[in-house]
This record gives C-alpha cells, structure tokens and sequence, in this order.
C-alpha cells in the first residue's frame, strides 16, 4: 500500500514525503481509510507501530478539506492520552504532519497553569489533546464544551486504566454529541476496555498488529 492510495490530500501527503515516509505502517493502511469515511475503530497497538499518525493524519485531513478553520469552535477532534508527556507528544506530531494544514491545538493537561488552557480554549481551538484528569475540571467550570467535537480518540487506553481515568473518560464522552466518531488504541484488552468499547464505540472496526 502507498500513502496516495489511502484518499489522504495534498498537504498531509507533501508532509509525509518531508518526513521521509515512504509507506503506511499495518495500523496506517487499516486505520486511515475507514476513519476518513467516519467509522469507529479500535486499534490493539504498542507504540512503535504508528498509531499516533494513524490516526491523526486523518483528523488533520478533515481540517485540510475544509480549508482551515472557518469558525473555530471547540473542538472538532478530542483526543484523550494518559500522560502529559504523551500529549506533548502527540502535539509535536500534528505540528509536524499538520505543518502544510491550517489548524490550532491545544493541550489541556494536569501540573500546568489552568489560565494559558483556558484562553486558548476561549479563543476556539481545532483539535484539543488532554488528559483526562484536567479537562474534566475545565469541563466543570464551563471552560470548555464539548458539543461541537465530531471525533474522539482514546489513546492508550489500557494507560487510562491503569491510572484511574476512565470515570473521567466515561464523563467526558457522556457529554460528546452521540453521532461522533470514536477511535480507541490500546496496547492490551483487559475487561474494563471491552466494557469501555462495547459502552462507547458503535460498531468498531478491531484492528490488531
Ligand atoms: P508511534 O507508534 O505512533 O509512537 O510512532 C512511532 C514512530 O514511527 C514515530 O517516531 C513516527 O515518526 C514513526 N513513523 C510513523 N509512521 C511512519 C511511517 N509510515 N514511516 C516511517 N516512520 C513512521
């Protein structure tokens, strides 16, 4: 499989090829496909693998089709990661695959200055990486809605287990319009991520590699 044959547009694949990306990992070529149609999947992945650009390339191919941000509202993308270290992550990753997309992100993450987040969120912001811990609290002080985000993507899941997030992630998508898209990653399967997915995703494609 090559990139091109995945349906992604001009401005993700020039910065593939600036990254020097020649092919789509397993998880790429399963995952971009059905997420840019709108499907709910599940992705049983370690790190390593590409799961972080399989599922952002087509997020940020969404917010390259439209242009850019026409009225930027919070949030069209919501993603969900266990560490702030992963979100720093992640946001370096749609910096990089999103160098040629017009969009803004924020982080919304625990042991760092509530006010920075909260600006930012006022102002609208495209895609917004978050543990779950500090977006619930933004969420109650009304500092962020919710109601506008099309996709949802829960990454490590497991991680968010371990670390006592998923009250916090069920309280969060609780409050997610129900026709969203829902995009899980998860190194392993324990119970509660079965029961998670069953609760929360609709028909999800499994993907494992
Ligand atoms: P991840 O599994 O998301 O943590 O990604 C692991 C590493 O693989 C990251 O450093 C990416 O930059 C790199 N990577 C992701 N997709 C590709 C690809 N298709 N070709 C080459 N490297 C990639």
């Amino acid at each position: 499989t090559k990139f091109t044959e995945l349906g992604l547009a001009e401005p993700i694949l020039r910065a593939l090829t600036s990254e020097g990306y020649e092919s789509p990992t397993p998880i790429q070529a399963e995952f971009i496909p059905d997420m840019l149609a709108g499907r709910d999947l599940v992705g049983i992945a370690q790190t390593g693998t590409g799961k972080t650009a399989a599922f952002l390339l087509p997020i940020l191919n969404g917010l390259a089709d439209a242009g850019g941000p026409v009225e930027p509202k919070c949030c069209r993308a919501l993603i969900l990661t266990p560490t702030r270290e992963l979100a720093a992550q992640i946001e370096q990753a749609i910096r990089t695959y999103g160098r040629h997309v017009r969009y803004s992100v924020a982080l919304v993450v625990g042991g760092a200055k509530p006010f920075p987040q909260i600006r930012a969120l006022s102002r609208g912001v495209d895609i917004v990486v978050a543990t779950p811990g500090r977006l619930v609290d933004h969420m109650e002080s009304g500092a962020i809605k919710l109601n506008q985000t099309r996709t949802l993507v829960l990454d490590e899941a497991d991680q968010m287990l371990d670390l006592g997030f998923l009250p916090a992630v069920r309280d969060i998508s609780a409050k997610l319009n129900f026709n969203r898209q829902t995009v899980l990653t998860s190194a392993t399967m324990p119970k509660q991520i079965r029961a998670l997915i069953k609760d929360l995703l609709k028909d999800p494609k499994h993907i494992s590699v």
